[in-house]
């Protein structure tokens, strides 16, 4: 793990430049906002890429056309929170604690290997951050992510 400090607006710009293509492939809009211009963490650039585009990744999946990820990315006094809340099916009750788990999949054989979350789990608490699911109101799932910022 390479933790250094840095400056996470431009990292989430990057990402979803990256995404550029899949979000017009499955007409997916998004929506993102900063508090501050400048938010300084204290991370792995590489690890933090990684848990921003699978999260992304998922949404865009699971969000129907002509919807919207909105991503809030916000400096609170110790931490930085990272909220990613997409208009698609949300995950249900009994799926709700099983997401996490390497392997776990709702996604057709061939199409995901359930790794995904859980790697994104170990990451954030490697960096002694916190991961939470929620339903997004009115429909779909909200991934919020906790950072310390040290
Ligand atoms: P994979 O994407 O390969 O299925 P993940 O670990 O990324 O593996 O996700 C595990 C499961 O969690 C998904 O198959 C799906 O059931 C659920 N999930 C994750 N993100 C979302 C989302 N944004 N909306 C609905 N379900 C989701
Ligand atoms: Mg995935």
């Amino acid at each position: 793990q390479q933790m250094g400090e840095l400056t996470v607006n431009p990292i989430i710009s990057d990402v979803l430049n990256l995404l550029d293509l899949t979000f017009k492939k499955s007409k997916v809009n998004y929506a993102l906002s900063f508090n501050k211009e400048n938010i300084q963490l204290k991370a792995d650039s590489i690890q933090l890429t990684q848990v921003l585009f699978n999260l992304i990744m998922n949404a865009i999946y699971f969000s129907p056309p002509n919807t919207t990820i909105t991503i809030k990315v916000k400096e609170l006094a110790h931490e930085v929170r990272i909220s990613i809340s997409d208009e698609g099916p949300g995950i249900s009750k009994v799926n709700e604690e099983k997401i996490f788990q390497p392997f776990f999949t709702t996604k057709p054989v061939g199409e995901g290997s359930g790794l995904g979350l859980s790697v994104v789990h170990g990451i954030v608490k490697s960096h002694k951050g916190q991961i939470t699911y929620s339903q997004n109101k009115p429909k779909g799932a909200t991934f919020v992510v906790n950072f310390p910022k040290l």
